[in-house]
């Protein structure tokens, strides 16, 4: 299983160096984020969301969770604006976090995975449930098709 279930997500999430898609069961929508546990403060944990293509370092510091009271602190552009203002990158966090242990049924939750053709790091939804990145899937289609079809 590549998406989690609800029960493991909180497991999963506060591991200590999760990468973490979420995706809204309303619109398809998916976002993903670098979860990182101080080194020293166990209780406080970095949140990073990816912002560019590159899934290994495109990744932007937009808050920390403390785990001892549950609060996510977000950096100051997002603090004060209204869910509705806010980006969905942001609201789909906020809505996480909101409750680790108990996730909305609308969400859903990916570990990360790696392509099996080439290894890469698999972050979009898409590619989790297949096991390969898009090209690499095209690419052992092919091979399947030439091995078994011509
Ligand atoms: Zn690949």
């Amino acid at each position: 299983m590549i998406e989690l279930e609800h029960k493991r997500v909180k497991s999963y999430v506060l591991a200590g160096n999760a990468t973490v898609t979420l995706q809204s069961g309303k619109t398809g929508k998916h976002f993903t984020y670098r979860i990182k546990k101080h080194k020293e403060n166990h209780d406080l944990y970095f949140i990073y969301s990816l912002v560019g293509e590159d899934n290994t370092k495109d990744y932007r510091y937009i808050g920390c969770y403390f785990t001892d009271n549950n609060y996510l602190h977000l950096v100051s552009q997002y603090r004060s604006i209204s869910d509705i203002s806010c980006p969905p990158s942001i609201r789909a966090i906020k809505f996480l976090f909101k409750d680790l242990d108990n996730i909305h049924e609308q969400l859903h939750v990916f570990q990360s995975g790696r392509c099996a053709r080439c290894g890469r790091l698999l972050t979009t939804p898409e590619s989790i449930k297949r096991g390969f990145g898009p090209e690499c899937e095209l690419m052992a289609m092919e091979k399947f098709l030439e091995e078994n079809y011509s």
